[in-house]
């Protein structure tokens, strides 16, 4: 089936009815979007609501403008979540601000939509095919027992992935166990096999306000992308920030295991022309820790014991702000993560994040939930560093 991405013009601002007919013209751009869907299906609408945050959540007014679609055309709609959160209390927080705070609890109500917990549902087992890295994944029976899916995505750049989009957003059906799983054993090969067994049908990329993780902040896009294949989305979307598809490994990974194409010469883009958006949209290089790790011919060490992607990202950017000071980092192993164990060698220790607060006794203990600037009042890698005396720079 040929790839088709239509970008469309929104004013970030729109309320429910204002974005609601722009989304239905791009559903009809795209021709046969609902299609494989029966009548009186039900739909999996899944909206990336992951940190419960205004500024990298999706925004409310997109899920319910398209759950309404949704429903006005005959379909029996399910949204459904699962954030990273493990403790009950981070749950339970996580769920008044989803459910109510942004009033999508009394919105589905109001036009006979469901809202489920991914968490307290049944999760099964299913084999992958051809798997690149996981050769079972446990997910959400609501992922699997649907007519059709929706990704509905925010836009946002981070450090691990380079993009957060329509693919990454799936990692929802999975319990926390496996999200992190993901993010510690095979993150990249991860999202290729879990979009193979669960195969969204349509991916929705709300960019009203896109996100910059490495500047920290959210700004005005005011694009929406709709696509009939999330390869093609993400990497329609990954151009617009200003990134190379082809530099982007899950993206790559994706479109060798024959789940969509990468290449923006054989997708058909309807809607704004690209060429008017690429540019436009001044968003930060992504920062991947591992990547300096790797540089640093052994001098950085990263032991990651199950974290989730909120510290990794902001070692990334910790990493990038040491600027001159990161040449001068010897012989240092950074422990992340709560199973992060230490291991058995003579290395400088630096326990990174909340996570490791069991070895909060020792020196090299920096608190934050993540640390750095993300959580005023926190540690800082660079703030440590810059005590005088630290035995991590080599002077
Ligand atoms: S300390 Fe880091 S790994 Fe632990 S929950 Fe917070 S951000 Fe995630």
């Amino acid at each position: 089936m040929q790839s088709k991405v239509a970008v469309i013009k929104v004013d970030p601002q729109a309320q429910i009815k204002e974005i609601y007919d722009p989304i239905e013209d791009a559903i009809g751009m795209l021709g046969n979007l609902f299609d494989r869907c029966p009548d009186n299906g039900t739909v999996l609408l899944k909206p990336n609501y992951g940190a419960a945050r205004k500024e990298t959540d999706v925004n409310p007014v997109v899920t319910h403008a398209l759950a309404k679609i949704l429903v006005d055309n005959g379909f029996k709609v399910v949204i459904g979540e699962d954030p990273g959160f493990r403790s009950k209390s981070g749950y339970e927080k996580w769920k008044r601000y989803v459910f109510e705070t942004t009033g999508l609890k009394e919105y589905m109500d109001s036009i006979g939509a469901r809202v489920v917990e991914l968490r307290s549902g049944n999760h099964r087992t299913v084999k992958v095919t051809d798997p690149l890295y996981f050769r079972e994944i446990e997910i959400s029976d609501y992922a699997l027992d649907v007519d059709m899916i929706v990704s509905l995505a925010k836009m946002k750049l981070v450090n691990i992935c380079s993009v957060s989009l329509s693919m990454k957003n799936l990692k929802g059906v999975m319990l926390p166990d496996w999200k992190h799983k993901f993010h510690c054993d095979s993150l990249y090969q991860g999202i290729v096999d879990l979009n193979k067994t669960v195969k969204p049908h349509i991916a929705v990329i709300d960019a009203t306000f896109a996100f910059d993780q490495v500047a920290g902040k959210a700004f005005p896009v005011g694009l929406l992308i709709i696509s009939n294949n999330c390869v093609a989305a993400d990497s329609v979307c990954a151009r617009i920030m200003g990134l190379d598809p082809a530099e982007i490994e899950y993206i790559m990974l994706a479109e060798k295991a024959e789940l969509g194409t990468a290449n923006i010469d054989e997708i058909e883009i309807l809607g704004e022309k690209l060429e008017n958006l690429v540019g436009k949209y001044k968003f930060s290089k992504p920062v991947n820790p591992f990547d300096y790790a790797e540089k640093s011919n052994g001098d950085i060490e990263i032991i990651q014991g199950n974290p989730c992607s909120a510290c990794l990202n902001e070692l990334g950017n910790e990493f990038r702000s040491l600027g001159k000071y990161r040449e001068k980092l010897k012989n240092i192993t950074i422990l992340v993560g709560p199973n992060a164990e230490i291991p058995d060698n003579d290395r400088h220790l630096v326990f990174y994040g909340n996570c490791t607060r069991k070895y909060a006794n020792k020196e090299n203990y920096i608190n934050g939930c993540p640390p750095g600037r993300v959580s005023a009042g926190t540690g800082s890698l660079k703030r440590y560093l810059a005590r005088r005396g630290s035995p991590l720079l080599n002077k």
